[in-house]
């Protein structure tokens, strides 16, 4: 019996596409709403070699962009979800981050 190939290839085509994670659209649709969302990112990030109250005074306004910010829980599950181990997220420094995750305390700090 002659096989049909169109058909076999469809089915094929079918498989493949089953077996993809479905769209991901949700784990990122809350940074449409973040309000850093188009602004400069190195406000978020230290530059190389950055101490002292350079880094303060980055973080400190960091965080007044953060704080109104409408998806600030969001941002701070994701940043703990994905492990990021450098910026501002949610409100929370990189060593803000660290420390909660070294205290043991599970739960997220008040936002
Ligand atoms: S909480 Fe801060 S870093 Fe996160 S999305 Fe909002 S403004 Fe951006």
């Amino acid at each position: 019996m002659a096989r049909n190939i169109e058909n076999d290839s469809k089915l094929r085509q079918d498989s493949v596409i089953k077996r993809l994670p479905g769209a991901l659209g949700h784990v990122w649709d809350w940074q449409l709403r973040a309000r850093c969302r188009g602004m400069d990112s190195s406000v978020f990030y230290s530059p190389d070699g950055e101490r002292g109250t350079d880094k303060q005074d980055r973080e400190t306004q960091a965080k007044k962009i953060c704080n109104p910010c409408p998806v600030k829980t969001e941002c701070l599950v994701f940043a703990f979800e994905h492990e990021e181990l450098y910026g501002v997220w949610g409100g929370m420094t990189e060593d803000e981050r660290r420390n909660l995750l070294k205290s043991g305390n599970k739960k997220l700090p008040t936002l």
